[in-house]
């Protein structure tokens, strides 16, 4: 029997595992399909407090696993198939192995939205990004493009334009699902210029960084390369939530509903980091959720000693 059980080893699970941990409760953290999350998969952070010279992500994030496992934590492999909430303690089914907890911190993420193109993958850190607030700055003076026409490409756009010297909107639809007010201020935007409805074909990266892209005009099926040294893709995040539908509230886009601070809808299970925020998704802010998961679930324990 744990007394908790973290799943997801992104920032949020990971500064949840350094509380627990230090409070003594032996915390089990289940890695999930990508291990150490979103920052596993960047480059340079340059906007976690505490490092002026900026850090890698991946440093980043085993600095955290390693401060974890300092004080006490165990950590598991996988994907979690299965969740039991109906009852205390609660089990969570992983590699087919059933483990039993008196609480649970869901930090399972959100997962960034690729294109599928071939490539796309390797190549993020090295022109490909799914997050402007943490690259644009990378990409001063230089042209770059945002992939996506929701409410993200229209506002990534904008936050890019002060950096790129230019910054192309590539949608494969002529009409946008983003608001009007965006809209019309991206393109009232002198350095953005909007490119629809086109497709991206190909990622062109002759020596492993971005150097240009391939499109496709959806409508005359006529190609063209554009050449930019960044491709920025806005196309939506899908939360990790699957496992917990009808089991824990969420929105209708799946993210899980959180009150003051972490707390659902289950007594005993706390919500922190991407899989409950579609604002900020910052490494710092799920950090701080992760903590604040942690704290409830400490305070949870010490009210139910004897339940
Ligand atoms: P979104 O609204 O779901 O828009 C995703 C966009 O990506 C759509 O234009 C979609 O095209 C396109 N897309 C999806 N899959 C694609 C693919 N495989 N290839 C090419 N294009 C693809 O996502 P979002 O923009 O991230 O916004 C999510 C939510 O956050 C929304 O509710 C939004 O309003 C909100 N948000 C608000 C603000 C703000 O108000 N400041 C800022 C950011 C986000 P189609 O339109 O053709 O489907």
């Amino acid at each position: 029997m744990r007394n908790v059980v973290i799943i997801g080893s992104g920032c949020a699970g990971l500064t949840a595992a350094i509380y627990a941990a230090r409070a003594n409760l032996k915390p089990l953290v289940l890695e999930g399909h990508e291990p150490g999350g979103q920052l596993s998969l960047t480059t340079h952070v340059e906007n976690f407090p505490g490092f002026p010279d900026g850090i890698m992500g991946p440093e980043l994030i085993e600095n955290m696993k390693r401060q974890a496992e300092r004080f006490g934590t165990e950590f598991k492999s996988g994907a979690v198939t299965e969740v039991d909430l109906s009852q205390r303690p609660f089990t969570v089914t992983v590699n087919g192995e059933k483990h039993q907890t008196k609480t649970l911190i869901v930090a399972a993420g959100a997962s960034a939205r690729l294109l599928g193109l071939q490539g796309e993958k390797e190549l993020i850190g090295r022109g490909v990004s799914t997050c402007a607030t943490c690259d644009g700055y990378f990409f001063r003076g230089k042209p770059i493009a945002v992939v996506g026409g929701g409410d993200s490409a229209m506002e990534e756009a904008n936050f890019l334009s002060r950096y790129a010297n230019r910054v192309y909107l590539i949608h494969r639809r002529s009409e946008f699902r983003a608001s009007k007010i965006m809209i019309d201020r991206a393109k009232a935007n002198p350095k953005v210029e909007f490119l629809t409805p086109y497709v991206v074909e190909e990622i062109l990266s002759p020596q492993g960084l971005v150097t240009g892209v391939k499109l496709r005009n959806v409508d005359t099926s006529e190609t063209k390369d554009i050449e930019l040294d960044g491709v920025f893709i806005a196309i939506g995040h899908d939360p990790n939530s699957t496992v917990f539908k009808g089991k824990l509230e969420m929105d209708e886009s799946g993210y899980l509903l959180a009150k003051h601070g972490s707390i659902s809808n289950v007594p005993g299970v706390f919500i922190a980091g991407d899989v409950q925020d579609h604002r900020y998704r910052q490494a710092v802010t799920a950090a701080g959720s992760g903590c604040m998961a942690a704290l409830d679930a400490e305070k949870f324990l010490e009210e139910h000693k004897d339940s």
